[in-house]
């Protein structure tokens, strides 16, 4: 559950005195669910790629839930600034098609698009649309200048030991939002209930997020549920352009989120249809996470491009 979308839905019905009782950290796929994603994909890291990093199979693995460990109201302006980085709504930017590849810029169509918005204006801030291929983005982009600070230093015969403890951070956090992506309703404006026309009667109450993702996983997956679905990983040819594919996949997936719950498939012990539903989402979170650790290592080795001012 997002702590600040809560928030804003409570207080524009006028029940902000809720707020005061929400969780402060539910969170995304859960404690569970991110460790499970990120430790399936350690598991995974082939041969070719540093051996320090195969190893770190158990750090990797804690740092699945750590943006998680972010959004306390005890740390305000950090809570306040990563809550955005979890989700994105793709509705909402359905019309900006393809999403410009900077923050900066996505910001800036987003305000002039809620310019020109009289309805709900404010549905279209970057805050409330989410932010969450450009963190992810970015913190690849942190990896792969790591991986290729590691290989600099490789040559020159210089310790690594410190550049190894920075990938491993980039490689686990990254591994929080590439899972969420695989969630299918971090990506989506029927992220807690459903919204608008609703023809099949799917359930209209805040408790489906946390349902599916935190409470259902907890009780009834393990990583061993799904560690027989991520294979090898495969070179990305436009890591921004196959991270937006795969949000939109998994956005395609939101109405079966909602019709498994209707079943009542995440109810206590659940239905083997959505067993089988929930394994093949944090298959897919981590075959895109293993893919992309893989990919910034074989880009790192190309001498960076220069630029800026
Ligand atoms: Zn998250």
């Amino acid at each position: 559950m997002n702590g600040l979308r809560v928030k804003i839905r409570l207080a524009s019905a006028g029940l902000l005195v809720f707020s005061l009782l929400q969780t402060p950290t539910a969170a995304a796929w859960g404690n569970e669910g991110h460790t499970y994603i990120n430790l399936v994909a350690a598991e995974n890291i082939p041969a070719d790629m540093p051996r320090f990093l195969r190893r770190a199979t158990a750090e990797i693995a804690y740092l699945g839930p750590e943006p998680d460990r972010w959004r306390s109201p005890s740390e305000f302006a950090l809570k306040n600034a990563q809550e955005p980085d979890h989700f994105i709504d793709l509705e909402r930017v359905a019309w900006l098609d393809p999403l410009p590849p900077g923050r900066y810029e996505y910001y800036r169509k987003l305000y002039e698009k809620r310019a020109a918005t009289t309805d709900h204006p404010d549905d279209y801030l970057p805050e409330h649309v989410g932010l969450q291929p450009y963190i992810t983005m970015e913190v690849y982009g942190r990896l792969k200048a790591a991986f290729r600070e590691y290989r600099q230093r490789l040559g020159a015969h210089q310790s690594t030991k410190a550049v190894q403890q920075a990938i491993i951070f980039y490689a686990g956090w990254l591994g929080h939002y590439v899972g969420d992506g695989s969630q299918p309703l971090h990506t989506t404006i029927q992220y807690n209930g459903w919204v608008g026309p609703n023809p099949n009667g799917y359930t209209t109450e805040h408790h489906i997020h946390a349902l599916f993702e935190t409470t259902y996983v907890a009780a009834n997956v393990k990583a061993a549920s799904f560690a027989g679905l991520v294979h090898a990983p495969k070179r990305i040819d436009d890591p921004f352009l196959g991270y937006i594919a795969y949000l939109k996949e998994s956005n395609e997936m939101v109405e079966k989120v909602y019709a498994l719950e209707k079943a009542g498939g995440f109810t206590d012990k659940g239905s083997p249809e959505a067993l089988d539903f929930t394994s093949h989402r944090l298959a897919a979170g981590s075959q895109m996470l293993l893919d992309l650790w893989y990919t910034a290592w074989l880009e790192s080795a190309t001498a960076p491009a220069t630029s800026g001012r």
